[in-house]
């Protein structure tokens, strides 16, 4: 299937980078993100905690919490291929939950509603807004109703003119890489 291709080809392009290469293109990113008026004016903002050398969002999550933002994070429930959401109001109440994705010890429930920003990863994107994630729907399912600004942050190498996508696929209104703010009309 192209679309396991591609996923692949991503995860092995991501894993060939190096610490430096992911610490330099994550403060790119970062300062590409607070250029955006959603992101200035957000009072709620979600966001995945990276892993599998995604985007580092920790200098993302410090700059929040900085600006008085409530920060929430997805929590992935693997028997239902759902996410829950959580706040956090600090790095050292996280611990590894599915997939070695950090996620709170303690959890404060969230509403999907409140959210007026959602950073969103993903394997690859495009310039419509398509998105490929892990390919188990997760953020599908969480963002099919939602009113949030939704960003994929992602490295250049993984934003593409175009890829297949499929019905139940939510697009993103932004794409943010260490190159540029991709913003989907
Ligand atoms: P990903 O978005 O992680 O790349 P896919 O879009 O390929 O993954 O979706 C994976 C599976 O999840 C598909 O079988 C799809 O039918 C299912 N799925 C996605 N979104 C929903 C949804 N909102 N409700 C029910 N099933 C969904
Ligand atoms: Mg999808």
């Amino acid at each position: 299937m192209i679309k396991d291709k591609l996923r692949e080809e991503m995860r092995a392009k991501r894993r060939a980078l190096t610490t430096d290469e992911v610490k330099l293109s994550s403060e790119k990113i970062r300062d590409l993100l607070f250029t955006l008026d959603c992101v200035k004016n957000s009072k709620n903002v979600c966001t995945f905690l990276s892993a599998f050398k995604e985007p580092d969002t920790i200098g993302i999550v410090s700059r929040l919490w900085e600006r008085k933002v409530k920060v929430i994070v997805p929590i992935s429930d693997t028997e239902t291929n759902t996410l829950s959401l959580s706040c956090i109001d600090s790095m050292a109440d996280l611990k590894k939950g599915a997939y070695g994705i950090s996620e709170p010890s303690v959890v404060k429930t969230a509403d999907e509603k409140d959210i007026d920003v959602i950073l969103v990863p993903g394997l690859a994107f495009d310039r419509h807004g398509g998105r490929m994630g892990f390919g188990k729907g997760y953020y599908d399912r969480l963002l099919e109703t939602s009113s949030a600004v939704k960003i994929g942050l992602c490295y250049d190498f993984q934003l593409f003119s175009a890829i297949p996508t499929e019905s139940h696929d939510v697009p993103m209104d932004f794409i943010i890489t260490e190159k540029e703010i991709c913003e989907i009309r």
